[in-house]
């Protein structure tokens, strides 16, 4: 077993790593650090929850205590990151690997005000983290200069350019100096970021830790079938017959995150809304109240989730089920975090069961479903042999009995993802019966619950009428 002594980094760094209770090199630690320390550039295929900011972070740290220049402190290490939350997070990491090193470093980010962020440029700093925008809002002020940089960081380039930021990065690099290390972090690796990455990365040693491998047991993953309509009902079922106490719940549109919050509420549950729309103040609080337990549910989208790290959440809720099948993959990483064991519900309505389909191919499994209950929508199920993607029946409604029917008859193997009716239904007549629907109560040991448990609630008794 590999130990991160083993990895050739300082001794300083060694003892944060060991106060943060890391007792072994995560996969991408470990196939990163070493190159990264040889001088190489890396291209990382891997997400939040594989601990790639460590990967990064130790050995640029290392980097910055090794040669230190003589003349006063510049930036010499730029890690870009899409959102706030994510660019936030990084920074924190930063501080706590460098708690023995004399090592500046400071996060920026756009919606608050620049003045606190232009005066610790002023007094200088090693290591910047930043969004795009901020970095060459300020760049263009003349508070920053990045000519000096010795290592590139370039987190997260998949959201990068979903959420159009290609320009400006190119921007950035037409600003570096030539001779530097580069690192690429991505959760995918579409065309387009591979060609960005082969426009500055030199040599890299390639890092690939597949979503498959970090699907983690710990997840216990489930499926309902549903109508759009009945979601927030399932959802507050299962939130107070499982004594929801830090859930996330993924919704695709701001609009859509904003408007769950206000049925949470009518329902008595406190929520808290965090997605792009949200001022950064707004997003900080809300962040704050869940991690601090006194907010049991934050309903986000998945741009705003990117880099949330909180300890002890039990339960995400794909309210909506992604579009793209890796985010499904980086949702339910969001629990069973740190050694801990999670539950991750998708509600999945008809126009959703092909994404449901496409989830299923890259995991390479298909996720047990849980259909004793109130909501049952057996029309959202895949067709046998449904492509991935979004394919929104017109006729769905009109025709589900009859569609049914037929499925019944003639499902003896398994579509694509589909899932023959017989298989699921042992599935969710076995262990999962009655989940949803509180009626059993105890989750066994890999559920982590944090509250009182109550199976027999009027919820759970009128969620188990068919
Ligand atoms: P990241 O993918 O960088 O967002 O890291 C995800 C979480 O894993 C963070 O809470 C880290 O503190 C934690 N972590 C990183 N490396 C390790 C490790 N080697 N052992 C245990 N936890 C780790």
């Amino acid at each position: 077993m590999t130990r991160f002594s083993d990895l050739g980094l300082s001794e300083p760094l060694l003892r944060a790593v060991e106060s943060e209770g890391y007792e072994t090199p995560t996969p991408v630690q470990l196939q990163s650090i070493p190159p990264l320390l040889a001088g190489k550039d890396v291209l990382g295929i891997a997400q939040t929850g594989t601990g790639k900011t460590a990967a990064f972070a130790l050995p640029v740290l290392q980097a910055m205590t090794k040669e230190r220049p003589q003349h006063k402190r510049r930036i010499r290490a730029l890690v870009l990151s899409p959102t706030r939350e994510l660019a936030a997070q990084i920074d924190e990491r930063f501080g706590a690997y460098s708690t023995h090193l004399d090592v500046r470093h400071r996060v920026i980010f756009g919606g608050v005000k620049q003045g606190p962020q232009v005066r610790a440029l002023q007094k200088g700093l090693d290591v910047l983290i930043a969004t795009p925008g901020r970095l060459l809002d300020l760049i263009g002020q003349g508070y920053i200069d990045i000519s000096h940089v010795e290592f590139f960081v370039l987190d997260e380039a998949d959201r990068m350019l979903d959420m159009g930021f290609i320009r400006d990065i190119e921007k950035v690099l037409k600003l570096l100096p030539n001779k530097r290390q580069n690192l690429l972090f991505s959760a995918t690796m579409p065309t387009t970021i591979a060609s960005l990455a082969s426009s500055f990365l030199r040599n890299a040693v390639t890092v690939d830790i597949s979503p498959k491998e970090i699907t983690v047991d710990r997840i216990e993953q489930h499926i309902m079938f549903t109508r759009k309509a009945d979601k927030r009902r399932i959802l507050v079922n299962i939130i107070e017959n499982e004594s929801v106490a830090c859930g996330i719940v993924f919704t695709r549109t701001k609009h859509g995150a904003n408007r769950l919050v206000k049925q949470l509420l009518q329902a008595g549950i406190e929520s808290a809304a965090i997605h792009g729309n949200k001022s950064q103040g707004a997003r900080t609080k809300a962040l704050a109240g869940f991690k601090q337990g006194n907010i049991p549910i934050l309903v986000a989208t998945d741009i705003a989730s990117r880099g949330i790290d909180v300890e002890g959440i039990t339960h995400v809720f794909n309210y909506d089920l992604p579009n793209e099948p890796e985010s499904y993959v980086h949702r339910i990483g969001r629990t069973a975090r740190a050694g801990r064991s999670g539950v991750a519900y998708g509600f999945c309505d008809d126009s959703e069961s092909g994404y449901l389909v496409g989830i299923q191919q890259l995991i390479g499994n298909e996720i047990p479903v849980i259909e004793d209950h109130q909501y049952h929508f057996e029309n959202a199920r895949p067709k046998p042999g449904q492509k991935p993607g979004k394919i929104k029946d017109p006729n769905a409604k009109k025709s589900s009995n009859s569609r049914r029917r037929s499925n019944n008859g003639r499902q003896g193997g398994r579509g694509q993802g589909g899932g023959g009716q017989s298989s699921q239904r042992r599935q969710s007549n076995g262990r999962n019966r009655g989940r949803a629907s509180g009626g059993q109560g105890g989750r066994g040991s890999s559920g982590q619950r944090s509250g009182g448990q109550q199976g027999g609630s009027s919820q759970g008794r009128r969620n188990n009428r068919r």
